[in-house]
Protein backbone atom coordinates (compact mmCIF):
# COMPACT_ATOMS: atom_id res chain seq x y z
CA UNK A 1 0.00 0.00 0.00
CA UNK A 2 1.60 3.43 -0.81
CA UNK A 3 0.20 6.28 0.95
CA UNK A 4 0.70 10.01 0.66
CA UNK A 5 -1.01 13.37 1.12
CA UNK A 6 -1.07 17.22 1.05
CA UNK A 7 1.11 19.76 3.32
CA UNK A 8 -1.55 20.66 5.90
CA UNK A 9 -2.51 16.90 6.35
CA UNK A 10 -6.22 17.20 5.34
CA UNK A 11 -5.84 14.84 2.67
CA UNK A 12 -4.47 11.52 2.44
CA UNK A 13 -5.05 9.05 0.50
CA UNK A 14 -3.67 5.18 -0.13
CA UNK A 15 -3.14 3.54 -3.51
CA UNK A 16 -3.55 -0.30 -3.23
CA UNK A 17 -1.28 -1.06 -6.44
CA UNK A 18 1.62 -0.33 -8.22
CA UNK A 19 2.50 2.23 -10.67
CA UNK A 20 1.58 1.45 -14.33
CA UNK A 21 4.17 4.25 -15.14
CA UNK A 22 5.98 6.72 -13.53
CA UNK A 23 5.71 9.83 -15.66
CA UNK A 24 7.44 13.56 -16.02
CA UNK A 25 5.25 15.61 -17.99
CA UNK A 26 6.90 18.78 -19.42
CA UNK A 27 2.86 19.86 -20.61
CA UNK A 28 2.61 23.79 -19.83
CA UNK A 29 -0.37 23.51 -17.57
CA UNK A 30 1.56 20.56 -15.53
CA UNK A 31 4.35 23.43 -15.17
CA UNK A 32 1.18 25.84 -13.95
CA UNK A 33 0.22 23.62 -11.57
CA UNK A 34 3.10 22.53 -10.11
CA UNK A 35 5.03 25.80 -10.24
CA UNK A 36 7.71 23.72 -10.93
CA UNK A 37 9.89 22.46 -14.32
CA UNK A 38 7.50 19.58 -14.80
CA UNK A 39 5.44 16.89 -12.65
CA UNK A 40 6.18 13.89 -11.91
CA UNK A 41 2.84 11.14 -11.29
CA UNK A 42 2.42 7.90 -10.83
CA UNK A 43 -0.02 6.41 -13.03
CA UNK A 44 -2.70 3.91 -11.38
CA UNK A 45 -6.27 2.53 -11.90
CA UNK A 46 -8.58 4.79 -10.24
CA UNK A 47 -10.38 2.34 -8.32
CA UNK A 48 -6.62 1.91 -6.46
CA UNK A 49 -6.75 5.17 -4.87
CA UNK A 50 -8.96 6.57 -2.13
CA UNK A 51 -8.81 9.85 -0.48
CA UNK A 52 -9.86 11.37 2.47
CA UNK A 53 -10.42 14.89 3.06
CA UNK A 54 -11.78 17.96 1.18
CA UNK A 55 -10.51 17.64 -2.42
CA UNK A 56 -11.32 20.97 -4.50
CA UNK A 57 -11.20 20.13 -8.16
CA UNK A 58 -10.64 22.06 -11.25
CA UNK A 59 -11.86 20.85 -14.45
CA UNK A 60 -8.95 21.39 -17.20
CA UNK A 61 -10.50 21.58 -20.35
CA UNK A 62 -7.28 23.38 -22.14
CA UNK A 63 -6.16 19.56 -23.34
CA UNK A 64 -4.79 18.09 -26.75
CA UNK A 65 -7.44 15.35 -27.04
CA UNK A 66 -10.43 17.75 -26.01
CA UNK A 67 -11.29 15.42 -22.86
CA UNK A 68 -11.27 17.67 -19.98
CA UNK A 69 -8.16 16.58 -16.84
CA UNK A 70 -9.90 16.87 -13.31
CA UNK A 71 -7.41 18.27 -11.62
CA UNK A 72 -7.69 17.42 -7.39
CA UNK A 73 -6.03 19.60 -4.93
CA UNK A 74 -6.42 20.30 -1.55
CA UNK A 75 -8.42 23.46 -0.84
CA UNK A 76 -6.68 24.63 2.04
CA UNK A 77 -3.33 24.33 1.37
CA UNK A 78 -3.10 24.12 -2.38
CA UNK A 79 -0.87 20.92 -2.46
CA UNK A 80 -1.64 19.16 -6.31
CA UNK A 81 -3.15 16.03 -5.40
CA UNK A 82 -3.76 13.95 -8.22
CA UNK A 83 -5.62 14.00 -12.05
CA UNK A 84 -8.59 12.10 -12.80
CA UNK A 85 -8.30 11.41 -16.63
CA UNK A 86 -11.66 11.41 -17.53
CA UNK A 87 -11.90 9.83 -21.03
CA UNK A 88 -9.64 6.98 -18.73
CA UNK A 89 -9.75 4.51 -16.04
CA UNK A 90 -6.12 5.72 -14.41
CA UNK A 91 -5.58 8.69 -12.76
CA UNK A 92 -2.55 10.29 -12.32
CA UNK A 93 -1.16 10.42 -8.81
CA UNK A 94 1.60 13.78 -8.16
CA UNK A 95 4.60 12.13 -6.88
CA UNK A 96 5.79 14.52 -4.63
CA UNK A 97 2.72 13.78 -2.71
CA UNK A 98 3.80 10.34 -1.67
CA UNK A 99 5.31 9.80 2.22
CA UNK A 100 8.26 7.96 0.19
CA UNK A 101 8.77 9.10 -3.64
CA UNK A 102 12.23 7.95 -3.71
CA UNK A 103 11.38 4.53 -5.22
CA UNK A 104 9.60 6.00 -8.25
CA UNK A 105 11.82 7.33 -10.83
CA UNK A 106 10.39 8.63 -14.08
CA UNK A 107 10.00 5.95 -16.39
CA UNK A 108 8.51 7.99 -19.50
CA UNK A 109 8.73 11.41 -20.35
CA UNK A 110 5.22 13.23 -21.48
CA UNK A 111 5.77 16.54 -23.72
CA UNK A 112 9.47 16.97 -24.13
CA UNK A 113 7.83 19.46 -27.21
CA UNK A 114 7.59 21.92 -24.77
CA UNK A 115 10.01 20.43 -22.16
CA UNK A 116 11.87 23.57 -20.87
CA UNK A 117 15.60 23.85 -22.18
CA UNK A 118 16.86 23.87 -19.38
CA UNK A 119 15.82 20.52 -17.76
CA UNK A 120 17.81 17.03 -18.75
CA UNK A 121 16.25 14.03 -18.99
CA UNK A 122 17.67 10.67 -17.67
CA UNK A 123 18.99 8.00 -20.21
CA UNK A 124 16.58 5.24 -20.56
CA UNK A 125 13.51 7.64 -20.28
CA UNK A 126 10.85 6.50 -23.02
CA UNK A 127 10.72 10.36 -24.61
CA UNK A 128 7.35 11.61 -26.20
CA UNK A 129 6.71 14.86 -27.95
CA UNK A 130 3.13 15.31 -26.54
CA UNK A 131 1.34 12.02 -25.06
CA UNK A 132 2.06 8.87 -26.41
CA UNK A 133 -0.61 7.20 -28.92
ZN1 LIG B 1 -3.70 20.48 2.63
ZN1 LIG C 1 1.06 17.54 -18.08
Amino acid sequence: MLEGGCNCGQVRYAIDAQPVAVAQCHCSNCRRQSGSAFSVNLVVPKDAVTTSGDLACYVDGDTQSGNPVNRLFCPKCGSPILSELTANPMVAVKAGTLDDPAPFAPGISLWNSTRLPWVEVAEGIACFERNPG
